[in-house]
């Protein structure tokens, strides 16, 4: 970390949000009312583990109820404080926002190592913390609805959401009180890798703009753009397993908590994960340079810069020294106040976090929908796209005879196309909509204004828009 004088996370946040509406027409109340975080309860509990009782500290931030449910991660890390999950929070209210969904922001955490407890004891905690925040409609369908964050997963969420059912038997809305849960406890295909995909299609969404590229000083589509990717936990992981198997791009870095990877050829994504999973580590993996210090690596040549661990890893102490040409921010809060500054001077095109992570809680959305209208996602729809493709197959396969053509369908095409989507394509083409959509909105602001130079604040722009507009039609 620089030992230059950084703002909180917190404060980076506000900071950022000042900037954005010092360029739009909101009441200095109306413009309080959105900044300020509108609770943060904090818990200690004990449980009896290995014969002794431990203390835990836990945290549930709401930022904004200007539409309820609120919504956002729960996080399992040493790092969790209050400062760090009311800044969260304020990114889950402008990141819904952003993307549409009818929610709310806030966000959780819990104070602790999980590689210390086993499974058992991390359920026990789990289930303890959930008491807590359930007693408190903390976590409830209509009012807050967490998901997984660093340090959590399908695995927490399922506790969780046991948790609630037993102490709400009659609430027959009771799956909906969590999200990120695994798909035979009412999860949704595609949630894992959601916030991955979503990064993928991201970029995706801005490589179609030559524009926008070029202001990054970069050409051509995706296909062999240098990428460096900093945490290979579940979203930087996906990301880049999308982007090299997909897309062409070549991850040259791979930067982890106890060093880095690096291979100018490009590194296999899916071996080095192999590999952390099965030693904990990515030392000792081999077919790459090993790196002692992985904060050298941020700094390596690159196209794209993809950090996707931590808040605060690019800071006045590092930021002119990042020489990627684009970053795409699929951490929440990965460049500070300061930093954001230097790199925009240098001209670095950023991607902001709010809308390049946005894919997790979209697909939370559709999981929540999924749960409520307690019917299999998609099903309607893939009835009605089945009548429908039936009727196409028929009246072509008539026309060719009727006229003697010939015709005849490939019969993987017409097994494909009659069958309709399932539940994975209906999520995965929602989200790839979802975020062409968000950028459109994004880049408008960035393009058609001449005060708005860069895409964070353009983001904000519309987010702070969006949820002003709420907050005057309900009234405060
Ligand atoms: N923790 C994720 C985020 O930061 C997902 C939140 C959710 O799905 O509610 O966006």
């Amino acid at each position: 970390m620089s030992t230059l004088k950084e703002p909180s996370f917190r404060e980076s946040v506000d900071l950022m949000f000042n900037r954005a509406v010092a360029l739009m027409d909101l009441s200095p109340g109306l413009e309080e009312k959105i900044k300020v975080c509108n609770s943060t309860y904090t818990v200690r509990f004990g449980v009896r583990l290995r014969g002794k009782i431990e203390t835990f500290v836990g945290y549930r931030s709401v930022h904004s109820e200007h539409m309820e449910p609120v919504k956002g991660g729960i996080r399992y890390a040493t790092s969790v404080s209050q400062d760090e999950v009311e800044a969260l929070a304020a990114l889950m209210t402008y990141k819904c926002a952003l993307v549409e969904t009818p929610f709310g922001g806030s966000k959780g955490g819990l104070c602790i190592d999980p590689r210390q407890w086993d499974e058992h004891e991390l359920e026990q905690i789990t289930r303890r913390f959930a008491y807590e925040l359930i007693k408190r409609d903390l976590i409830n369908p209509a009012q807050n609805v967490p998901a997984p964050d660093m340090g959590t997963s399908e695995r927490e969420m399922a506790w969780i959401a046991d948790q609630y059912a037993r102490m709400n038997t009659a609430d027959i809305n009771a799956r909906a009180c969590v999200t990120g849960k695994p798909p035979h406890a009412g999860g949704i295909q595609g949630r894992v890798e959601a916030t991955g995909r979503g990064v993928q299609y991201a970029l995706r969404e801005f490589f179609r703009h030559a524009d926008d590229k070029a202001l990054a000083g970069l050409s051509g589509d995706l296909e062999g753009k240098r990428v460096i990717v900093q945490g290979l936990g579940n979203v930087g992981y996906h990301a880049t397993k999308f982007l090299s198997e997909e897309d062409g791009v070549i991850v040259t870095g791979i930067i982890e908590h106890d060093g880095a990877l690096v291979r100018d050829e490009g590194l296999d994504v899916a071996a080095v994960k192999q590999w952390m999973n099965r030693h904990g580590t990515i030392k000792g993996y081999a077919d790459a340079v090993q790196v002692e210090n992985g904060a050298e690596v941020l700094e390596k040549e690159c196209d794209i810069l993809i950090p996707a661990a931590h808040e605060g890893v690019i800071h006045l102490g590092n930021a002119d020294r990042i020489k990627a040409r684009l970053i795409i921010e699929a951490a929440n809060g990965p460049v500070t106040f300061g930093a954001d500054e230097v790199l925009r001077e240098k001209g670095t095109v950023i991607i902001p976090d709010m809308y390049a992570n946005a894919g997790g809680v979209t697909v939370s959305y559709f999981e929540w929908v999924k749960n409520l209208s307690h019917i299999r996602f998609g099903r309607m729809q893939r009835r009605a796209e089945e009548a429908r493709s039936r009727l196409i197959v028929e009246e072509l396969e008539r026309l060719s005879s009727d006229r003697g053509l010939g015709w005849e369908l490939a019969p993987d095409f017409k097994e494909r196309f009659l069958r309709g989507s399932d539940e994975l394509e209906l999520v995965r083409s929602g989200l790839d909509d979802t975020m062409r959509t968000a950028y459109q909105a994004m880049r408008e602001v960035w393009h058609a204004r001449n005060d708005v130079h860069d895409l964070r604040v353009a983001a904000y722009i519309v987010a702070i828009d969006r949820v002003a507009a709420a907050y005057r039609s309900k009234g405060l």
